[in-house]
This record gives C-alpha cells, sequence and structure tokens, in this order.
C-alpha cells in the first residue's frame, strides 16, 4: 500500500466560548486537516491547529508546507513511518505541526490498513484510562470558580488555571479561590504562558504556596532558559515548561539547567505522534513528569491522536489535555467523548474516529 494523494483543508471551527490566555483571547480554531488516501482507497485524516506564537506556524504557512511536501511523499510505501518522517525532515526544516498534520493522517490511514489502532502502532498500550485535564480561563475569579466547581461535580480531577493575564498577586488570588473550590484528590495547575517576568513569576509560586497546586507552566518567556532556572529554583511548586519544548534538545536542556519538572507534549510541536512518544520515553529517562496536550481548539482528530500516544506513554501523570470539547463544532460524526473526566482510548482501527467531510467542507476558509 502506498500513499495516493495528500490533500489540505484549512477551517476555521467555532468555540463554545472564548479562552483568555497571557498573550490572546482565543475566540476561534484555525486548523489545518490532511486527507491522506492510499492506493487501496483507505482514507486517513490528520490535524494540527495553528499557533504562531509556539510554533510559528499560521493555516496559511502549513497549507504551503503540506503542499510542497505531497509530492515527495506520495508513492511511497505506508508502513514506512519512519522512512517517511526522514524524508519530510530532508525535505523541509521545521514547519512541525504541519508535519505532524501528514504524519497523524498518515497513522489513521495505516491503522485502518492493518486493521491496527494507532496505539497499536506507537508502542504498548499502559494507559488505556487517561484523566483528561479541564482547562479554566475566564479571567474572572466567580465566573472561574464556579466553571471549575462544576467540573469538579461532573467528575474532573485535573485542571489547569490559565494565569499571566492580571497582575501575579490578583491571579494568585483567584487561582487560590479555584484551589480551595475544587477539593480534594485533584492534579490542579497554573499556566501563564509566559505572561510574567521573572519577579512576577516569583510572586505568584510565593503566593501560591500552601495552596493545592501541584505545577506551574510556562511562568516567562519560555526562550529564556535562565528565568525559567531562576523560577524554578525560586518556587516550591514545580515547574512545567511548555511552549520552550519543540525538540529532544530542549527537553535535555530543561532538565540539565533544572528549568522545569516536567514537559507538556504537542505533536505540533514534536513533528507528530513518533515524536511525542520519543519526547515521553525522554522525559521518563530524566525524572520528568508528562503532560501530553492539544493545542486549543483542536478537534476530535488531533485529540484522539493525543490520547493514542499519551496511551503508549509511561505515565501522564500531569494529565491529557485534549481541546475538542471547547468547539462548538467538530468535524466528526461523533465526537470524542470525556466521561466523568476520563478518556478511554479506542481499539478501533485508524484513530477510531470518523471525519465527516462535509464538515470539513462547511468549515473550510
Ligand atoms: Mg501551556
Amino acid at each position: 500500500m502506498r500513499i495516493a494523494r495528500l490533500d489540505v483543508f484549512a477551517c476555521c471551527l467555532p468555540m463554545k466560548k472564548p479562552v483568555k490566555m497571557a498573550a490572546e483571547l482565543v475566540t476561534r480554531a484555525d486548523n489545518i486537516f490532511v486527507r491522506l488516501e492510499s492506493s487501496d482507497g483507505v482514507i486517513g485524516w490528520g490535524e494540527a491547529g495553528s499557533a504562531p506564537a509556539m510554533t510559528g506556524e499560521t493555516v496559511e504557512s502549513m497549507g504551503a508546507a503540506v503542499r510542497f511536501l505531497a509530492p515527495s511523499l506520495r508513492g511511497r510505501d505506508l508502513s514506512d513511518v519512519e522512512g517517511i518522517i526522514a524524508q519530510m525532515d530532508r525535505a523541509m526544516y521545521g514547519n512541525k505541526a504541519a508535519k505532524a498534520a501528514i504524519e497523524i493522517a498518515l497513522h489513521d490511514c495505516l491503522g485502518k490498513t492493518l486493521g491496527k489502532p494507532v496505539h497499536a502502532l506507537l508502542g504498548e498500550k499502559r494507559n488505556p484510562r487517561l484523566a483528561t485535564m479541564a482547562t479554566v480561563g475566564t479571567g474572572n475569579a466567580d465566573k472561574d470558580v464556579a466553571e471549575a466547581s462544576a467540573l469538579r461535580e461532573a467528575g474532573y480531577t485535573q485542571f489547569k488555571i490559565k494565569v499571566g493575564i492580571d497582575a501575579p498577586e490578583r491571579d494568585a488570588a483567584r487561582a487560590r479561590r479555584i484551589c480551595e473550590a475544587i477539593g480534594e484528590d485533584c492534579t490542579i495547575s497554573a499556566d501563564a504562558n509566559q505572561g510574567y517576568s521573572t519577579e512576577g513569576a516569583i510572586a505568584f509560586a510565593r503566593a501560591m504556596a500552601g495552596t493545592r497546586l501541584d505545577f506551574f507552566e510556562a511562568p516567562v518567556r519560555a526562550d529564556d532558559l535562565s528565568a525559567m532556572a531562576a523560577v524554578a529554583n525560586a518556587s516550591r511548586i514545580a515547574i512545567g515548561a511548555d511552549e520552550g519544548v519543540h525538540g529532544m534538545g530542549d527537553i535535555e536542556a530543561h532538565a540539565a539547567r533544572k528549568a522545569a519538572k516536567g514537559m507538556a507534549l504537542k505533536s505540533i510541536k514534536l513533528g507528530g505522534l513518533r515524536g511525542l512518544v520519543k519526547a515521553g520515553a525522554l522525559c521518563e529517562r530524566l525524572g520528568l513528569e508528562i503532560n501530553v496536550s492539544c493545542k486549543t481548539g483542536e478537534s476530535s482528530v488531533a485529540s484522539a491522536a493525543a490520547a493514542h500516544a499519551a496511551a503508549v506513554l509511561p505515565h501522564v501523570r500531569w494529565g491529557l489535555s485534549v481541546t475538542q470539547g471547547g468547539l462548538a463544532a467538530d468535524v466528526t460524526e461523533h465526537p470524542l467523548t470525556v466521561e466523568r473526566g476520563y478518556l478511554t482510548v479506542s481499539d478501533a482501527p485508524g484513530l477510531g474516529i470518523a471525519v465527516d467531510e462535509t464538515l470539513i467542507r462547511k468549515y473550510a476558509i
């Protein structure tokens, strides 16, 4: 079986409500979808959300990258996943989100062809049922507390509070209220999306000491590893890295500088599922915690892909952040379901989801 066709669609999916982060208010999801057709007529789908501030890629650039890569991939043996990844990296530097969309579509198509779930193509299933992380991000304390309490009531045990959007003391006051409202037996994180100065991040960490906050993600500019290390050194709360992790070297650098105790792994940053799984194995070797996450607003395609990768990792103690639940419209016949905060990884062939192409065309831009 060979790759016969690669098509790319740029879509704009509506969100249920905006997510407030340090540098942006996410009101819609601009994502690409890759449709990969084999010589046998089997179709696989992949997705990548645009995150210009994280990956440097837009839907336009990702579309151009997929179209640039497609000719050198057509005719290649579907089962030679590593060879296809190597070919993409030879042909084009960077553009990891675009490559991830192709690589996910390849896994979906290969899995359907072989009658195997994607997790079985990636490794041994160790985490069949994953706790998913709920994001609390209205930016308003009363609304955040109400939202977090409702999610806790609905069974969620993993929470991410968006901070870095106000003065550190005010963010901390809001985060403390949320921590108190959620109750026991939960993992709680705060994500500043690089929104604080070093002093501000340390002030936030100190203000949160004694609360049940488990980790504090992306406190400062991700490209300033010295600042990350300074915050990590001053904080009793574990620091997590996200925007600064684009490959194995970044993970090693954070560990060597003691700049973080855990990593948020995303296919759009790591070039796909194989990159994500390799990064997870490296984290385990270095004693780092792992969060597997989607970009805010990715649909059931990328969310299912993230779940398959998380299923084979040694551990996902910092949770799985799937994002399809935040969308007002998905592109699959039956969007991925999270039951009482947990997601059960599909054993159906491929990603285990059915993309509705009429929806792709409906939301295409
Ligand atoms: Mg993050």
